[in-house]
Order: C-alpha cells, then structure tokens, then sequence
C-alpha cells in the first residue's frame, strides 16, 4: 500500500536532458522538503553511483522476481536495461512527508498515471538533438553504442514529450539556471498549494 502525502513529482526527459542535475540542486536546496525515490535497476553503477542512495542496483532474476511478487508500482526496459520504481521506494519519502521525486522515463510515466500516485508530470525538454548529444558526450558515463541507442530512444521520447497534453509542464533546459527557477515556480505553485487543501481538477 503506497502511503498518502504530498503529490508527488516526476521528472521524464530523454537521457541528458539535465534531470539528475535539476533534482540534485532541488535536493540540496530544500532537503528536509524533497525525497528521492530511488529505483532498482539491472545496470552497472556508474563511477561515484552508491547502491541505495542513486539507485538500488539488481540483477535481471532478482527483478523479475520481486515484479511476479507485486513489488512494483512501474518498471521498463530502457537502452537494454530493466528499470522500475518499487511501491517501498515512494513508500519510504512518503511516510516522511516529503515530496517524492520520480526521475522515470515515458513507458513509467504510462504506468503511473494509470495508479492512484496522481503525480505532477514534468517533462525536461532539450534544447534539440544536437546539444543533447554534446551533453551525453561531456558527460562521458556511456559507450558509443549505449550512447547512440540512447539518442535514437530520445527522439521518441521528445516526441511523446513535447505532446502538451502528456505532461502539466514541458521545462526547456536550454539554460540550467532558468529550467531550475521554472521547476521550483511550478512545484510551489501546484504541490505546495495543494498541500493547504486545494482540489486537483486536472486529467493528466
Ligand atoms: P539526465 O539526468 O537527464 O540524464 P544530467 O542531469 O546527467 O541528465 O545532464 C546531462 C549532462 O548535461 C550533465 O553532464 C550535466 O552537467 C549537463 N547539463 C545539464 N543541464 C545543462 C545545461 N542547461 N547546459 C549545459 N549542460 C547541462
Ligand atoms: P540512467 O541509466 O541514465 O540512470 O537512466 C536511464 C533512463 O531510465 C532515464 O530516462 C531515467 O529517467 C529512467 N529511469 C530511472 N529509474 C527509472 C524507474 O524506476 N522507472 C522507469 N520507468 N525509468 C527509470
């Protein structure tokens, strides 16, 4: 059972789109407001990633294993890896208080809106392919083909993205410090209302 709470948040964009930059500034910047929830995934942790605290790293049996057990509120494959977010997850933010964040991608986002989590959907728009590319590139945490398999998934995903009705807000990330100022303008406007008791009206 996913405990009630604040709304929380999800954050979907292709991969290098500045998600993880965005909610570690968001997390550091109000700690005791924010909760991550942390996913499981059957990728390698990457140089600097803790198991437990950036993700829960798992095995393709073991995650199998616990989805046939109903452990799982969401779960996809993405870039030829399982990733899901398990109802403990949210669970564990939520029983604090604090806002959870998702960092999921659009087949997760698909998922959650079919629960009752009746989450805030923020979609982190590159922006084009070109400057995300560079960005991946920068950053230097993929190979050449997990980064090519990466850049043909974001081309859907900027599709399904950019689609107004799939999201409450699209935020461009062409400047770091403007998507981060119209982030926290969003979450105070819609989940810190909602907090003082404001019916929800929208369909997303
Ligand atoms: P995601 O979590 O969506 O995969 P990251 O947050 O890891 O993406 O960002 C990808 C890379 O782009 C990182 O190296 C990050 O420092 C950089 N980055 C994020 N936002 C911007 C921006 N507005 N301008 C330039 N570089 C950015
Ligand atoms: P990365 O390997 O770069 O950490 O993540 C790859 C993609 O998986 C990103 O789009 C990220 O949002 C997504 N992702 C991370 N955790 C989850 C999860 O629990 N569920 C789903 N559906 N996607 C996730």
């Amino acid at each position: 059972m996913v405990q009630k709470g604040p709304r929380p948040l999800v954050l979907c964009g292709p991969s290098g789109s500045g998600k993880s930059t965005l909610l570690k500034r968001l997390l550091k910047e109000f700690p005791d407001k924010f909760g991550f929830s942390v996913s499981h995934t059957t990728r390698s942790p990457r140089p600097g990633e803790k198991d437990g605290v950036h993700y829960h790293f798992t095995t393709k049996d073991d995650m199998v294993a616990a989805i046939q057990r109903g452990e799982f509120l969401e779960t996809a494959n993405f870039s030829g890896n399982m990733y899901g977010t398990s109802k403990h997850a949210v669970d564990e933010v939520r029983r604090t208080g604090k806002i959870c964040i998702l960092d999921i991608e659009i087949e997760g986002v698909k998922q959650v809106k079919t629960t009752d989590l009746d989450p805030l959907l923020v979609f982190v728009m590159p922006p084009s392919i070109e400057e995300l590319e560079r960005r991946l590139r920068a950053r230097n945490t993929e190979h050449e083909e997990a980064l090519k398999k990466r850049l043909e998934t974001a081309k859907r995903e900027i599709e399904y993205g950019k689609e107004p009705e799939n999201f409450h807000i699209i935020i461009l990330n062409d400047n770091l410090d403007k998507a981060y100022t119209e982030l926290r303008e969003f979450i105070a406007q819609n989940v810190e209302d909602k907090e003082e008791g404001t019916e929800s009206n929208d369909s997303k």
